[in-house]
């Protein structure tokens, strides 16, 4: 499905205008972790279901999808046996996000009769811009600027950390966090630690780090994309 480009603050906005909106429902301020599921039936008024999606779909590598007529997301039950809850939150995110930015698209894609009003994502579609979108969305869901900066300064004193190693000068063991790649995932795990943020995981967080600016990667190897050995 095409949609329109979004400025990223246009969705960061709409992220914090969803936490508004459920303060004003639950009564208290929001503080991570975000309870996601409990914004998209008590806020939102959706409905929240895991099933086999792959089976019900018919296709393979399926995470989620989101039924615009039927006010229903559906999340694959398998990522329930997937170990550490961040995928599975970070996914019913995603789904939000493409409930808020881009049902009206589908209901249009419907009525033109070219699509039907579902929305499906697959692990191979996350370059494409409708995924992307969805994805900065569950990011800024899920970790709020203004929580992120203050859980980073919590635990590293500086305003940014910039990697220009890839392995670690100092040997194991340390007291300290040698900013370099193969130190992502700690690096991640401290803020994650600092701000409360217990159900995300730690790749979610070490791309939000650089999306915010917090964490400046001068060396070629990207960050966070392989599993570190050191935690995870
Ligand atoms: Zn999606």
């Amino acid at each position: 499905m095409k949609v329109p480009w979004l400025v990223k603050e246009k969705i960061a906005k709409a992220a914090s205008g969803l936490i508004a909106d459920y303060e004003a429902v639950a009564g208290y301020p929001v503080a991570p972790p975000v309870p996601v599921e409990d914004i998209i039936e008590r806020s939102l008024g959706l409905t929240l279901s895991f099933e086999d999606l792959e089976t019900i779909l018919g296709s393979k590598g399926v995470l989620g999808a989101t039924y615009v007529g039927a006010r229903l997301i559906c999340i694959n039950e398998r990522l329930l046996e997937q170990g550490p809850e961040g995928r599975l939150i970070f996914t019913c995110a995603h789904e939000v996000g493409h409930w808020v930015l881009h049902r009206r698209y589908a209901q249009a894609a419907m009525r033109q009769a070219s699509n039907g009003d579902v929305i499906v994502c697959r692990t191979g579609n996350a370059r494409e811009r409708i995924e992307w979108q969805a994805d900065y969305f569950a990011g800024c869901l899920l970790m709020p600027q203004k929580e992120v900066v203050s859980a980073f300064h919590e635990a590293f004193a500086r305003d940014a950390l910039v990697l220009h190693n890839m392995k670690s000068a100092i040997g194991p063991p340390s007291l300290f966090v040698d900013p370099c790649v193969e130190n992502w995932a700690r690096i991640a795990a401290m803020v994650c630690e600092a701000g409360g943020f217990t159900n995300v995981s730690m790749h979610a967080m070490i791309i939000r780090l650089q999306e915010l600016g917090l964490l400046i990667n001068r060396t070629d190897a990207p960050v966070g994309w392989r599993e570190s050995p050191t935690i995870c």
